[in-house]
């Protein structure tokens, strides 16, 4: 049996201060299809930031200073979590498919939390109960050429 191909996913952070609020934050997981040039990421970064300060200056708290803004590779692997839900590029058939590849990315990184050092856990944010799967089908992923499971 093949092994299922594995896609680069990249992490990017930002830290600043606003008027009324220091040290905020957030960050996002992005896959690529293929691995990202240094140019790619820079981009992905200037827009990131692009966006973060036309947002609070939206909110009416302009971003006074920057902490720091960066990007890091994370791991190549057939899915990537983002924010309650995983996704990767779609080449399955149909929804059984697709689940079946997470239920083994699943397994894979349960039995990777078990065996391996505690402080480098895999957070899989609820995508151990399997109840709770559900493949979307939003026009979104379609768009994209996505399939993501929501948990
Ligand atoms: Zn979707």
């Amino acid at each position: 049996m093949t092994e299922e191909k594995k896609y680069p996913i990249y992490r990017f952070t930002a830290e600043w201060d606003q008027d009324n609020y220091a040290h905020n934050g957030t960050g996002f997981s992005k896959m690529y299809q293929e691995k990202p040039t240094e140019e790619q990421l820079h981009i992905e970064l200037e827009n990131f930031k692009i966006k973060l300060e036309n947002e609070q200056i939206g909110f009416g708290h302009p971003i006074i200073k920057w902490h720091n803004i960066e990007y890091s590779f994370i791991e190549n692997e057939v899915w990537a979590l983002i924010w309650f839900y995983h996704m990767t590029y779609n080449k399955f058939e149909n929804d059984g498919e697709a689940l079946k590849s997470f239920d083994k990315f699943v397994r894979r990184k349960e039995l990777q939390n078990i065996e391996e050092d505690h402080d480098a856990d895999y957070g899989l944010m609820g995508a151990e109960d399997r109840w709770r799967w559900e493949v979307c089908h939003c026009d979104g992923c379609k768009k994209n050429g996505w399939v993501a499971i929501n948990h």
